[in-house]
């Protein structure tokens, strides 16, 4: 599980998230959903170890992560852009959180093509990333997230530059790997249908502050506030 224990994050003078508690059960994928500038990935962040909070903790499981630099987290990040490396092949691009850790190249060979199989990119493997499609850089964003079998998967409007039909598919898609491997998600969106399709819970938020957690039905049929509700009733 992931948990926030009262973090707060400034930039300067500027309260961004203040006194915020979440806690997200292991296994299980969690949307965190409110509008621009609400302090989305300023959480992520802070998750994946980008920034450091300017108060409260962060725990994996009981393991107290607050001050550990992002390599030492055994997370997997999709970035909204997914920053491929442009001059490696998929299968470099894929292999490269492992051969950073110095593993064997034999064995990278073989858990690239595992993962990659994982993600239907199998056939993709000698290419570079301007020879792909969005979506396909997409897969090979994840399968790169997914090769060092994080304990978190962090995902940051990971669909965001997608078609509607690739964005449809993807979706299905995340959330089986997310089962299949039964990791730890949370999912940035300010997509209400995302969050509610592809998500256990969802966390709407409103400037820095959590202002709702439940379940996408509880959600629909009990909305705490009019933000809430006018924020899951009005796609953007
Ligand atoms: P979006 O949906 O547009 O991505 P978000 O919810 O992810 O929005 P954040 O990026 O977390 O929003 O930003 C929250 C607030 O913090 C914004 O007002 C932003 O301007 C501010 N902020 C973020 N990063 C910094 C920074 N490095 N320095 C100063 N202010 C920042
Ligand atoms: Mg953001």
């Amino acid at each position: 599980r992931i948990l926030l224990d009262k973090f707060s994050k400034s930039f300067g003078s500027t309260k961004v998230i203040e006194d915020m508690d979440l806690e997200v059960g292991s296994g299980e994928m969690l949307a965190l959903l409110g509008p621009s500038g609400c302090g989305k990935s300023t959480t992520l962040f802070a998750v994946c170890g980008i920034h450091r909070p300017t108060a409260g903790r962060i725990l994996f499981g009981d393991r107290d992560v607050t001050n550990l630099p992002s390599q030492e987290r055994n997370v997997g990040v999709v970035f909204q852009s997914y920053a491929l490396y442009p001059h490696m092949t998929v299968e470099e691009n894929i292999g490269f959180p492992l051969m950073v850790k110095r593993v064997a190249s034999a064995d990278i060979k073989k858990q690239v093509a595992d993962i990659a199989g994982l993600v239907h990119i199998e056939d993709l493997l000698a290419r570079r990333p301007a020879q792909l499609s969005g979506g396909q850089q997409q897969r090979v964003a994840l399968a790169r997230a997914l090769i060092r079998r994080p304990d978190v998967l962090l995902l940051d409007e990971p669909l965001a530059n997608l078609d509607a039909k690739l964005r449809l598919e993807m979706r299905s898609e995340i959330r089986r790997l997310q089962k299949e491997t039964g990791i730890t998600a949370i999912l940035v969106t300010h997509d209400q249908v995302e969050a509610m399709s592809m998500c256990d819970r969802i966390a709407i938020m409103k400037s820095g502050e959590i202002v709702q957690i439940a379940t996408p039905s509880q959600m629909y049929s009990d909305p705490r506030t009019s933000f809430v509700a006018s924020f899951l009733g009005n796609p953007p």
